[in-house]
């Protein structure tokens, strides 16, 4: 019995449902237009979605427990430690640069607006070093190891990449003036957007969402981030607001000739939790081990994925300049791979 309590609470805790089951109980439905109160409402949206992607998938036959098994044991692995770590880091950013802050702001909407673009700007920095240093790409890579999408992958993460990444956001946040407040609703806000845009095609075919895609990141983008597609890798890094994309160069709509295709370039098995938790790490670790004299070692850590001490780098970079020279080497010879012609349509 102890047993399936603790699986009843757990399940309460994955769903989010504690508190609005509160609110419900206690009848008090003022409470819910108190930023409390709407986080509660809000919070179950994922879930929910997830338990509908999962009995869709189920009905027109499309699901496939090997998609959920690794993101089931990431979440298990997660679900204790990498939450507290998470919050004392932030904790601990506010506390060590409040006093450093360059501007006062206030809960107000223009102040709010403000803590949004310097929010994703953060998270451009993080996500950004999180594909270009080695290192961090060991913290990140968890995320990209799935080979499908689906609303399950917003749970796919290593242990250390929560504290990464709220270190820094939190950090230049705190600097650049906004508020522990503004700060706390604006992380509500892209974790749950950020959870959204992982809802798979099995749901939403199209991510492109209309006209939203113009203005804001939609799954569509954020499925173009998850490809391994060349010139797809290393692309929409930001989370709702893709200005900083669009100013850093980094911005890639998905062309409906090229199908993202979910995943990371070095050889791997999805299927196996070790490879996707810690397959990077071991790899790394090799490349550290065999690279001669320790100036090669240092530059495996900071370097980006796929740079050789040998010179023969395949990092992504690379990769999508070959890529764009091919295509475009096609265009100038229309003619001599008729199998190749869609890509002619390609604007780099
Ligand atoms: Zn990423
Ligand atoms: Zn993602």
């Amino acid at each position: 019995m102890e047993f399936l309590n603790t699986l009843f609470d757990e399940a309460i805790r994955f769903l989010g449902v504690r508190h609005i089951f509160e609110i419900l109980q206690s009848g008090n439905y003022s409470s819910l237009l108190t930023y409390d109160g709407l986080r509660a409402a809000i919070g179950p949206l994922i879930p929910f979605l997830l338990i509908l992607e999962i009995i869709r998938a189920a009905i027109f036959k499309r699901f496939k427990a090997s998609e959920y098994k690794v993101v089931f044991l990431l979440y298990i692995f997660n679900r204790f430690a990498s939450r507290f770590i998470s919050i004392a880091a932030v904790a601990f950013c506010i506390g060590l640069f409040e006093k450093y802050a360059i501007v006062k702001t206030s809960f107000t909407w223009y102040w709010f607006i403000y803590g949004y673009i310097i929010w994703e700007f953060s998270h451009f920095i993080y996500h950004y070093f999180g594909h270009k240093v080695r290192a961090f790409w060991c913290l990140h890579s968890t995320h990209h190891a799935l080979e499908h999408m689906n609303l399950s992958v917003t749970y796919a993460h290593f242990i250390l990449e929560a504290p990464y990444a709220d270190v820094i956001r939190t950090s230049i946040c705190i600097i650049m003036g906004v508020n522990p407040p503004l700060l706390f609703l604006i992380m509500f806000i892209d974790g749950t957007w950020g959870a959204f845009i992982h809802i798979g095609e099995n749901i939403l075919k199209d991510g492109r969402l209309g006209f939203l895609n113009k203005i804001i990141l939609t799954p569509s983008h954020h499925r173009v981030h998850h490809a391994r597609n060349p010139l797809y890798m290393d692309t929409n890094f930001c989370n709702l607001l893709n200005i900083w994309d669009k100013v850093f160069k980094t911005y890639q709509d998905e062309k409906t000739e090229i199908k993202p295709e979910y995943g990371i370039t070095r050889e791997m098995n999805s299927h196996n939790f070790l490879d996707v938790y810690f397959g990077e790490i071991v790899c790394l670790a090799k490349d550290v081990y065999r690279a001669p004299g320790l100036k090669n070692k240092l530059l495996y850590i900071i370097m980006p994925p796929g740079w050789s001490h040998t010179g023969d780098h395949k990092t992504a970079k690379l990769t999508k300049q070959h890529y764009i020279k091919e295509v475009e080497q096609q265009k100038r010879q229309p003619m001599s791979d008729p199998a190749l012609q869609p890509l002619t349509e390609l604007s780099a």
